[in-house]
């Protein structure tokens, strides 16, 4: 028994990820694979459980990524809303609903939060000085204010954080603070926000998370929010000055938006609106409190750790002062997942990519669903490396776990052609009370959050069949003792169809494939199904289960990553100087600055793109190589230096007019020269 237990109904969310790039084993491993081994579980007691996710779409990492990517945020966040929403599905992540935050429903929901607390006079509204950007005419949020880091004297500093030496900063303490906008230095200007008065929630939050949590959240979560809440909460704003968000629901605030964080976590709450209006259910017995207590949902948070501040204090502060809803039961953050020997970075591009993974690996989606679960950083960080990918994969799935099954089925045709006959039932005391026991371990283990546990257990269930196997060998006595051989070859279809069941939570793919080989098409096997075979029931054909992870796969993996590693060095091979020119040949070329404003692939040709061209002059046609480092649609609106007067000519039967200016390193990559701002139009570059 667990003390989830007495629950009937669950709640179960994972961090919403921001739609501003594409997910990595990071991610899997911090909030999606625990979270889905839960649900799936819990499924499987037959519980009333709703699993909740869906893109978070607003903040600075959405606004940011559109302005390095030359397009506007509402093209970011489809675009990788799409890329993120495909990957998890080919995945197995088994959410009920995968919901966006730029949704009405979800716009509305947060505006009535809000409202909520504004109309109860929570918020506390207080003015006060903020950079400010005159020629973009805006408020800078903290991200778009770089200056000299007080600290280190690092001169891109963040206004929330110095990078180098990673002390956190307000914009304020920047020295020599610039907007990344303008270029320009901001001037100060008096806004006004409206904050949530985590200071009054103290004694609250001490109450119900320090004295009432303690000893049953997790040791690292625990200690991370008694750290912040012996520190001293500060009031936190819940406004901020940008053009992108959820409009603050009032007249005064007119052009402001909800903070990101109070918006993010509603989105929750809207996804299950929108997943109950679509099913017909009622969203409010998993979010709202109940008058008998008892049928109250159980609410679990799955999130990394930088996200435990948001979920283990502020979010449920939201919730207490709006005073309908139920508080997170749980919130079992994970650490940080490594990869070989550095962390994980998107901007260096040191990432095992989950799209990437499941085009070079088809159909490979439990083996590292296992291999992460195996490593998942629960307690402290941990690390994947590839060579322990494929050791996990040979050792352990293809050498107890496949070559358990496979052995008991290829005896089971070789002798009896894949028919059952007589007993049904597992026939041994001794393994139906070891069987029993690794379901209790099991079951602890996935309710205690101890994933890595419980799938150890699992593959201790097929140890325990090989060593079952070996004790008995019906390979030799088949000739001498063929009822004892159709026994053990019995029993040990019970173990696999144990491991089948167990399964479904852990490697679904494998529990899948187990099922049918054993010719049980159930699309579930509940815990408190018994299974019987029936007399004359037929087996299927043995089919491979996992395979072998040869050397050429795991170094090609590792060259791909230092590859990477290379690009990301600052020291490259550089091209050799060219003979002088004279300033007049130089002064002859037209270099202008110009907007992308079509392109598309040219026919039949791997490396050209049409782009159509606004030169401030006139809007022409260049034919340009550089098709292999950029989508099509992902230049359009970007600002470009483009050579003007060079003589036209024809490429692939097309008039191309100009040239657009790139920079090109030693391996080929190209980037583009363009002004680090926004600029007219047929500006000159000289
Ligand atoms: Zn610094």
């Amino acid at each position: 028994m667990s003390d989830l237990d007495k629950y009937k109904r669950f709640t179960v969310t994972s961090a919403l990820p921001y739609a501003n790039g594409p997910l990595h084993i990071g991610h899997l491993a911090g909030a999606y694979i625990p979270a889905d081994i839960f649900v799936r579980h819990m499924r499987l007691k037959r519980k009333d459980i709703v699993y909740i996710c869906g893109s978070d779409e607003h903040g600075a990492a959405i606004t940011i990524k559109a302005k390095k990517e030359g397009i506007t945020p509402k093209e970011i966040i489809d675009k990788y809303h799409t890329q993120i929403k495909k990957s998890f599905e080919e995945f197995g992540i088994a959410f009920d609903i995968y919901h966006r935050t730029s949704s009405q429903i979800h716009h509305e929901l947060s505006q009535k939060f809000f409202l909520n607390l504004y109309n109860k006079g929570e918020f506390l509204e207080k003015e006060s000085e903020q950079y400010y950007d005159e020629e973009y005419d805006q408020f800078l949020a903290d991200r778009y204010i770089i200056g000299t880091c007080p600290n280190c004297n690092n001169e891109g500093a963040y206004g929330d954080q110095c990078e180098k030496c990673g002390t956190s900063l307000n914009p304020m303490d920047l020295i020599n603070p610039k907007s990344t906008l303008s270029g320009k230095a901001p001037v100060l200007r008096v806004t006004k926000h409206w904050y949530l008065p985590l200071d009054k929630y103290q004694p609250w939050l001490e109450e119900w998370l320090i004295e009432g949590k303690k000893n049953k959240w997790k040791s690292n979560v625990y200690g991370q929010c008694s750290s912040w809440l012996k520190a001293g909460l500060q009031p936190r704003s819940m406004t901020r000055d940008l053009d992108w968000g959820i409009d603050v629901p009032l007249e005064e605030a007119k052009g402001k938006k909800l903070y990101v964080w109070l918006d993010a976590p509603i989105g929750y709450i809207s996804a299950t609106k929108q997943w109950a209006q679509e099913n017909g259910k009622d969203w409010e017995l998993y979010w709202k409190k109940q008058a008998d207590e008892n049928d109250e949902s159980c609410l679990v948070h799955f999130i990394g750790k930088d996200n435990i501040v948001f979920h283990c204090i502020t979010f449920p502060s939201i919730l207490h002062a709006h005073g309908e809803y139920i508080l997170p039961q749980n919130v079992p953050a994970n650490e940080f997942l490594n990869l070989e020997g550095d962390k994980l970075s998107t901007s260096r591009n040191h990432a095992v990519w989950l799209h990437e993974y499941l085009e070079e690996f088809p159909g490979k989606q439990d083996e590292l669903r296992y291999v992460l679960t195996s490593i998942l950083p629960e307690t402290s960080d941990s690390e994947f490396t590839w060579k322990d990918y494929q050791a996990r994969v040979n050792n352990e799935l293809v050498a107890i776990l496949g070559n358990f099954i496979n052995r008991v089925m290829i005896l089971m045709h070789k002798y009896y052609e894949g028919k059952i006959e007589g007993n049904t039932q597992l026939n041994d005391k001794d393994l139906k009370s070891q069987i029993g026991v690794i379901y209790d371990e099991v079951e602890q283990s996935i309710e205690g959050y101890k994933f890595r546990q419980a799938l150890s257990s699992v593959i201790d269930l097929a140890r325990l069949g090989n060593r079952y196997l070996t004790e008995n060998e019906p390979w030799k006595i088949f000739k001498t003792e063929p009822e004892k051989t159709r026994l053990v070859l019995q029993n040990s279809l019970h173990i696999i169809a144990h491991l089948g069941t167990l399964l479904q939570s852990l490697l679904p793919g494998a529990s899948k494939k187990i099922f049918s080989m054993l010719n049980l098409d159930k699309e579930v096997v509940f815990y408190d199904e018994e299974i019987v075979f029936k007399d004359g029931h037929q087996l299927n054909q043995a089919q491979l289960l996992f395979e072998k992870v040869e050397d050429e796969v795991i170094e090609k993996q590792l060259e791909k990553l230092s590859r990477k590693a290379e690009e990301n060095i600052a020291v490259v091979e550089v091209a050799p100087a060219k003979e002088n020119i004279s300033f007049d040949a130089f002064a002859s070329m037209d270099i202008r600055v110009g907007t992308i404003l079509e392109a598309e692939n040219v026919a039949k040709t791997k490396k050209l793109l049409k782009l159509k061209i606004d030169t401030g002059i006139d809007q022409r046609i260049v034919v340009s190589g550089i098709a292999e480092y950029f989508e099509p649609e992902a230049i359009i609106g970007k600002q470009v230096s483009i050579l003007v007067n060079l003589e036209p000519r024809e490429i692939k039967g097309i008039l191309s007019q100009g040239m657009i200016l790139m920079a090109e390193n030693c391996d080929g990559k190209l980037s583009f020269v363009a002004p680090p701002e926004n600029i007219s139009n047929g500006s000159v570059v000289r």
